[in-house]
């Protein structure tokens, strides 16, 4: 009778292990996302890191190229893509470049990898990140990918998949004799652009400026409306609770709103809950309108490792330039609904760090108008801190701008 029971005990087990590991073929990532150190131990300790990207599937797949480390035009990453932690655990400040590539340009958009294919690249992330005070980092990302449908469909949401984690050890006196060694020098990396043509290039510049000007004093407007409070009587004392009033566009953009502010003894001002998820709005619009007030900077061409619909960039710490390539000429200055120079010159503008706003990025899944107003009913916390759902939220109080 035991050995009975036990053989039933085994083959149930066999049966186990069969299923479970047929779900995880099943199951099994369609990418392997690998980070490594780099073999050459000065290169390792200057922050440099090897990224290797294979397709396990059957299918090709598309990365969005803003969203992968493969393309580095002048050597810098062109989002914030990966996250790097010091030893306390806290991430590190970004000091990279955020480009605006046409989310509407979706044959540009995409790098390809075909079945069984490997890519692989070099990551400097002294460039892109601040390390450079020397010490442990651990160094992760996430690579978003779609099939190809995605060329076709905007209703089909990007997936992701997480790479290892990679601990390093950063020697400053390193990274600049590395930097040297490998000709990725100073003249290489920061390409300062040329001044944008006076008379063919600045004043559409300018003209879409004084647009995207009216659009973000319009949307100060409406956030001043928004705001408001209420008041209750809790253990015999009146208290006050900060309120959004949303309008339609503030759902749209950025989800109903919680309005759980915790209870103040005076009626609260804004700037006593805007890190709040119902709140930030009225910070980062506010910021916008006054970055636009602070006198933008323009520089004009790009290189031509810059994926050709690249509409503009900007580099985080270098407030208020912004560098605008050929392809932001080709675009309409406003269209509802489309991209146009108005709402690039917004969405840049929420990418600087300053006394007026917090630095916001853009999220992979969160890149133009299905993919944004996706988050606002899917995220709100990633929502209310994506550059796009700003740009939009603003060219929706526009609309009917002429
Ligand atoms: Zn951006």
């Amino acid at each position: 009778m035991q050995v009975l029971m036990k053989k039933a005990i085994i083959i149930i087990c066999a049966i186990a292990i069969f299923v479970s590991l047929d779900a995880y073929a099943a199951d099994a990532p369609p990418l392997d996302i690998t980070l490594s150190k780099s073999s050459n131990v000065r290169e390792s300790e200057a922050g440099v890191i090897l990224v290797s990207i294979t397709n396990h599937s059957t299918e090709t797949l598309l990365l969005p190229k803003p969203f992968t480390p493969l393309l580095q035009p002048e050597h810098r990453l062109m989002n914030n893509i990966f996250l790097v932690t010091d030893e306390a655990g806290k991430p590190v400040r970004f000091i990279g470049r955020a480009i605006r590539m046409s989310p509407d340009a979706k044959q540009e958009y995409f790098t390809r990898i075909e079945p069984g294919q490997s890519l692989a690249t070099v990551v400097h992330l002294d460039s892109d990140y601040e390390i450079s005070a020397g010490g442990s980092f651990a160094v992760s990302y996430e690579q978003w990918y779609g099939g190809l449908e995605q060329y076709k469909t905007n209703d089909v949401p990007l997936k992701k998949i997480k790479s290892n984690v990679l601990h390093i050890y950063v020697n400053t006196s390193l990274i600049n004799g590395v930097k040297m060694s490998m000709a990725i020098s100073a003249a290489t990396t920061d390409d300062p652009g040329k001044p944008c043509d006076a008379a063919a290039q600045l004043p559409a510049i300018k003209s879409a400026e004084n647009v995207a000007l009216k659009f973000a004093a319009n949307g100060q407007d409406a956030m001043t409306k928004m705001y408001s409070f209420s008041t209750a009587t809790e253990s015999g004392k009146q208290v006050f609770r900060a309120k959004v009033l949303p309008t339609t566009d503030y759902t749209y953009w950025f989800g109903k709103p919680e309005n759980d502010s915790p209870s103040f003894p005076k009626v609260p001002l804004v700037s006593d809950v805007w890190t709040q998820t119902d709140f930030i709005p009225f910070h980062i619009v506010r910021g916008t309108y006054n970055r636009l007030l602070s006198s933008p900077t323009y520089m004009c061409g790009c290189r031509s490792d810059y994926p050709p619909t690249t509409a503009a960039w900007a580099e985080t710490p270098k407030p208020y330039l912004i560098h605008i390539c050929d392809f932001f000429f080709s675009i309409p200055k406003f269209e509802f609904g489309s991209d146009s120079q108005v709402l690039t010159m917004l969405h840049e503008l929420t990418h600087f760090d300053d006394k007026y706003a917090p630095y916001i990025g853009d999220f992979p899944n969160g890149y133009g108008h299905a993919a944004a107003h996706n988050l606002a009913l899917s995220n709100r916390p990633q929502a209310v801190t994506n550059a796009d759902n700003y740009a939009y939220f603003l060219e929706a109080i526009n609309k009917n701008y002429k």
